[in-house]
């Protein structure tokens, strides 16, 4: 078998021709969507992501706002920020980009932000919202994960899906998603004991570890589909995800790439998430 590749380069594509209608609507009716991403410091990986969401944004007509701070912020001036942020009527969603440095809180950080523009989906209220099946803005992550795997026209109820991972941002909510969608959910972390005898029960792997060949072609039942959220470099410093993708791809039936897969899905999920944000107010 080779496996079909799910291309998140595409199904972006598509979905942002839709938030970009949507936007237009909103702008002409004189409520035009807005997002303020905030930087604090100077990480290179942390400056490209703000760059390609701001990006992002003026693709699809979203009014953005980039605000970028020294590493020296103090916490109470970053919150002082986000609460003139808050008060914003232009202002739909706001984004923190993390990581922070080490001298500010990010759960301090995530509860200051609105509930209503929580668009990282972070909150412990969001995280309540998803967790109780009520509406509310999901994980960009995980519900990138979600469209690829519904693009297939794979229905999940009654499959076995596996979630490697447990992150509050990636692996856990991307484990409720697949629970809300009906498949049976197994969530394996680093105390799991034997990683491959879950995976290769697996209909579905998401692989959110961030650690390269963590899922080779032995610990995948064949017809599985493969999502790969990991972002590593490989020994020629080129950037790949947690999954072999050269071995898993002779026997899965889909598989994303890295990059490529789920990583425009995210900045695709934050644009919708604040477009909805907007159409709410
Ligand atoms: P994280 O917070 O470091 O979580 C990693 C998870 O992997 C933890 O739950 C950890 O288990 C588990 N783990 C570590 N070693 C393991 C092993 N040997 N077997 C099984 N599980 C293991 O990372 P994250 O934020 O969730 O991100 C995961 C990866 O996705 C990273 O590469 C990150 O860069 C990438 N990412 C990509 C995107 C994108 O848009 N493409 C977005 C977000 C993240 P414990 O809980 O037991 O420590």
């Amino acid at each position: 078998m080779s496996a079909q590749l799910i291309s998140g380069t595409a199904l972006s594509q598509q979905i942002r021709t839709d938030i970009a209608s949507r936007a237009a609507v909103l702008t002409a009716a004189g409520k035009a969507p807005g997002l303020a991403v905030i930087l604090v410091g100077e990480d290179p990986a942390s400056q490209v992501y703000v760059r390609n969401k701001v990006k992002a944004c003026a693709d699809t007509g979203i009014y953005s706002v980039l605000e970028k701070y020294p590493a020296e912020l103090s916490e109470a001036d970053l919150l002082q920020h986000i609460d003139r942020l808050n008060r914003d009527p232009a202002i739909h969603g706001i984004l923190v980009q993390m990581p922070l440095p080490k001298h500010i809180n990010p759960n301090k950080v995530i509860e200051a932000i609105s509930t209503r523009k929580d668009v990282d989906g972070y909150s412990v209220l969001s995280a309540g919202e998803l967790m109780t099946g009520m509406p509310g803005f999901r994980p960009c992550t995980p519900y990138g994960c979600m469209k690829l795997i519904e693009s297939t026209g794979y229905d999940l109820r009654g499959k076995h899906a596996v979630v490697i991972g447990r992150s509050n941002t990636v692996g856990k909510p991307m484990a409720l998603l697949l629970l809300q969608a009906n498949a049976t959910v197994t969530i394996c972390h680093s105390g799991t004991t034997d990683l491959a005898y879950h995976t290769r029960q697996a209909d579905v792997v998401v692989a959110a570890v961030g650690r390269r060949n963590t899922l080779t072609a032995d610990m995948v039942k064949p017809g599985a589909i493969v999502i790969d959220v990991g972002m590593n470099r490989d020994d020629d410093g080129k950037l790949c995800g947690d999954v072999d993708f050269a071995g898993i791809s002779a026997i899965a039936s889909h598989i994303t790439p890295v990059p490529g897969g789920v990583g425009p899905m995210t900045i695709t999920m934050l644009l919708m998430n604040t477009i909805e944000a907007a159409e709410r107010n």
